[in-house]
C-alpha cells in the first residue's frame, strides 16, 4: 500500500507513515488524556498497527497501568522532544492510534467523513464544550 500520511513531532526526530484510511477518530476526555496531552481531552485517530511504519527509533514508550480496568496502555512519544505521537491499547492489540496533532496534514479531508466517538463525557471540564449531537459515552463505547 502506498503512503497516503505522514506526520511526526515538533523536534522532527520521530517521522511515521501512514497507508490507507483510518478506521475512526476517538476523542477521549479522561483524566488520564487530560494529563498526557496537558490539556482538556485527547483526540486520537485510529488506524491498524500495520498501516503505521515509524521512520526512526526516536520514538519512547511509558506504559501505563489503568486503575479502572487494571489493562496497559502505551503512550507513545518523542524520546528529545516529548511530543505525544499515540497510544495502543492492551483491549485492542490491532490497532494503533495517532495523536490527531501530529499529522502533518492538518486539512485532511478523509477525517471529516469519519465516524467519530466523544469518550468519558463525565470526565469533561466544566470550561471544555461538547456538541449536544454528537455521539458521546459516559465512559467507552468498548466494555
Ligand atoms: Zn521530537
Ligand atoms: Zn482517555
Amino acid at each position: 500500500m502506498q503512503a497516503t500520511q505522514s506526520g511526526g513531532c515538533v523536534c522532527g526526530k520521530v517521522r511515521y507513515s501512514i497507508s490507507g484510511m483510518p478506521l475512526r477518530v476517538t476523542i477521549c476526555h479522561c483524566t488520564w488524556c487530560q494529563r498526557r496531552t496537558g490539556t482538556a481531552f485527547g483526540v486520537e485517530v485510529v488506524f491498524d498497527k500495520a498501516q503505521i511504519k515509524f521512520e526512526s527509533d526516536a520514538v519512547s514508550v511509558y506504559r501505563h497501568i489503568s486503575d479502572e480496568s487494571g489493562r496497559w496502555l502505551d503512550q507513545h512519544f518523542c524520546n528529545t522532544c516529548g511530543s505525544n505521537i499515540g497510544l495502543t491499547l492492551e483491549v485492542v492489540p490491532n490497532i494503533h492510534s495517532i495523536s490527531v496533532g501530529s499529522l502533518d496534514d492538518q486539512d485532511w479531508a478523509e477525517l471529516d467523513g469519519l465516524k467519530r466517538s466523544h469518550v468519558y463525557v463525565r470526565n469533561v471540564r466544566q470550561w471544555s464544550d461538547v456538541p449536544d449531537d454528537v455521539e458521546q459515552y459516559e465512559r467507552h463505547f468498548r466494555k
